[in-house]
């Protein structure tokens, strides 16, 4: 019989990671336009809330009373979604522990970006706020929700030895952190999941490393967010298209300050992303090799893939979940709605898991259920 992927539609929900871009152009009107997507096609999403930056403005909302107009409307959109069904779960980038509000609107974020770099009294408190945070807003809609997840800033989760202690102490059910095959070696993020135990299925980790199969059960489940392996030709496809369309926007809509403006209430990423020794000149030539020559690991991130790709993604993942010989498996998408700025690919591929009998869309809440009563079947080693 043909396995069930119970797939769940999850996006990191936050403005840039340097606390740029304006959260009304980042979040609030890509999170209605999205939701608006999924009701068309009757699917629930999942958004990992990143709740640093709303602990941050309500703290500075006193001084600063701008801050408060964006704090409760982030609110409202939060409870909006909440009551058409989709699901929030924690997301949290600690980088806003220590953060300067500058007059002129912009942050300074001082705090190290990787959690795992705190000390256990940090990282239970800041889990700690973000669940509590939260579990008190949603449950004044319903009043049985629960934080069940947690995805880390950045993606950085292992190894450390307090926090999948911390997260299965908080009653957490499962982290969604890990995505083999992935590395970052930049000024602001360290991480190398290139070899983990398992990509694709649950799994009970190591306690602390969250990169390897423990041989016993534990008290917290690992499900990895989805990657695939990604061929150049796929790859240039999608830049080409990319570029064409910057070109293309770049003559429709022509003089400085309206690209400035753009620029502005989108942020900016800087090199925050880029890995030491591929900047430059020879740098992008090495990227360029690592990308169109070599083919590379994928996350399956609905933001940065075109039609083609995640139909080539669903491919990989129905291969996998044959393979697997299980009959129920949950898999987990990302997509930053931050960065989307067309809709039709998402919608369209939205509409063929709509018709897929052998895909059924599922919440976070639901994956941890399924994990709870033992629907979706977890490894050990
Ligand atoms: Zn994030």
């Amino acid at each position: 019989m043909k396995p069930t992927i119970h797939l769940a539609f999850v996006d990191d929900w936050e403005v840039r990671g340097n606390g740029s871009g304006d959260p009304r152009v980042l979040q609030f009107a890509p999170m209605r336009r999205l939701t608006e997507v999924y009701r068309k096609y009757g699917i629930r999403g999942s958004f990992n809330a990143e709740v640093m930056q709303q602990l941050t403005y309500r703290n500075l909302q006193g001084r600063f009373p701008e801050l408060k107009a964006v704090a409760d409307e982030w609110e409202q959109v939060v409870m909006e979604s909440f009551q058409q069904g989709h699901d929030i779960q924690l997301h949290l980038h600690p980088q806003w522990n220590r953060s300067e509000f500058e007059c002129q609107g912009s942050w300074k974020l001082h705090g190290d970006w990787s959690i795992i770099n705190y000390s256990s009294e940090q990282i239970r408190g800041l889990l700690l706020s973000g669940k509590r945070f939260l579990e008190t807003l949603l449950r004044r809609v319903d009043p049985t929700y629960s934080c069940v997840s947690f995805r880390a800033g950045s993606w950085c989760a292992a190894p450390s030895e307090s926090l999948l202690p911390i997260l299965a102490e908080l009653g957490f059910v499962f982290d969604m952190s890990i995505v083999a095959g992935i590395r970052y070696d930049t000024p602001r993020v360290k991480l190398d999941y290139t070899h983990c135990d398992e990509s694709f299925l649950p799994y009970y980790p190591e306690m602390n490393d969250a990169r390897r199969l423990s041989r016993t059960v534990q008290p917290i489940v690992c499900v990895p967010t989805n990657s695939f392996w990604i061929a150049r030709v796929a790859l240039f496809r999608r830049d080409l298209r990319k570029a064409c369309m910057m070109v293309r926007k770049k003559i429709e809509r022509p003089g400085k300050a309206a690209m400035t403006t753009t620029h502005e209430s989108r942020g900016r990423i800087a090199d925050d992303w880029t890995n030491r020794g591929e900047s430059g000149a020879v740098g992008l030539a090495k990227r360029v090799v690592k990308h169109y020559i070599q083919g590379q690991i994928h996350v399956s991130d609905l933001s940065l893939m075109d039609y083609a790709m995640m139909r080539r993604m669903m491919d990989s993942i129905r291969k996998r979940a044959k393979e697997s010989g299980l009959q129920n498996i949950p898999v987990i998408l990302e997509n930053h709605t931050k960065d989307v700025h067309d809709f039709s690919d998402i919608e369209r591929f939205l509409a063929d898991i709509a018709s897929s009998p052998d895909v059924n869309a599922v919440t976070l809440t639901e994956i941890a259920n399924g994990l709870r009563n033992g629907t979706f079947k977890v490894r050990t080693a």
